[in-house]
């Protein structure tokens, strides 16, 4: 039985003042509570230890936006993934198509951050996803399989236990614009077939995440899939309200 999964990827947004106010609302409403999904915070760097301090001993886990694929080195302005195990980070998010697009991450470059995070104990939320014109063109579906083969050929099977899979059409991050439930369903199950042939055991336990322009309006229709186990929510996990109703929404 896979257990739903909700993070909220803040991006590039927040201050001190605010991060604190969002994390009061959320812990007053997720932090005691065994919600039906696992609640994760990927903060900017700079505040994952005000959030692992806020967070200690509650329902809702820290996760980082990026890590770097080396263990350490001349890199400056990137962290590793041992420094954010230190900090306690679970999850990290891999390959999102703002940094393949702004920071030319390669599929080879986002397998490799997946094996260091998990080597380092974190589990990598690696996305996949197609733009517009890959879709309008008929190649959504292999660019996605593309996507995580890099990652499943390149990393030890057994560790990939850990891995959690995130699409995330391109075309409809920001944009409010969202996949249709059963438009999502399709390419989950396509996701879950590519995970089945490198591992029936992989196939039934990795969670599959939706993320792109998820509200409380569309989140329960999306999370009722078959093959969608919760969400990579990213505007809307900046607004408490919204967010704790998305939680909220998993197994409604
Ligand atoms: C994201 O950036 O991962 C995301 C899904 O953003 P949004 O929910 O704002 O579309």
């Amino acid at each position: 039985m896979r257990r739903s999964l909700v993070a909220g990827n803040w991006k590039m947004h927040g201050s001190g003042a605010s991060i604190t106010g969002l994390l009061h609302s959320l812990v007053q409403a997720l932090g005691d509570e065994q919600t039906a999904a696992e609640v994760v915070v990927c903060p900017p760097a700079p505040y994952l230890s005000l959030c692992q301090q806020m967070l200690q001993g509650r329902a809702i886990t820290v996760g980082a936006q990026n890590v770097h694929a080396q263990a350490s080195g001349a890199f400056t302005g990137d962290v590793s993934a041992a420094m954010l195990a230190e900090f306690d980070v679970k999850y990290v998010i891999a390959g999102h198509s703002e940094r393949r697009r702004y920071a030319g991450e390669t599929d080879a470059e986002v397998a490799q951050k997946c094996e260091a995070a998990i080597l380092a104990g974190i589990a990598p939320i690696v996305c996949v996803g197609e733009s517009l014109e890959e879709r309008e063109t008929g190649q959504a579906e292999s660019v996605v399989a593309r996507q995580l083969g890099a990652v499943l050929s390149h990393c030890d099977t057994v560790a990939l236990g850990k891995l959690v899979v995130a699409y995330e059409p391109v075309w409809a991050i920001g944009t409010g614009r969202t996949a249709a439930p059963e438009q999502a369903q399709a390419m989950h199950a396509l996701i879950r077939r590519v995970l089945r042939n490198t591992s029936a055991v992989l196939a039934d336990t990795v969670r599959i995440l939706y993320g792109g322009s998820v509200t409380a309006e569309n989140a329960a229709q999306l999370f009722a899939q078959q093959d969608i186990d919760g969400g990579l929510v990213g505007g809307a996990s900046l607004k408490p309200e919204e967010f704790i109703a998305i939680c909220k929404s998993v197994g409604k």
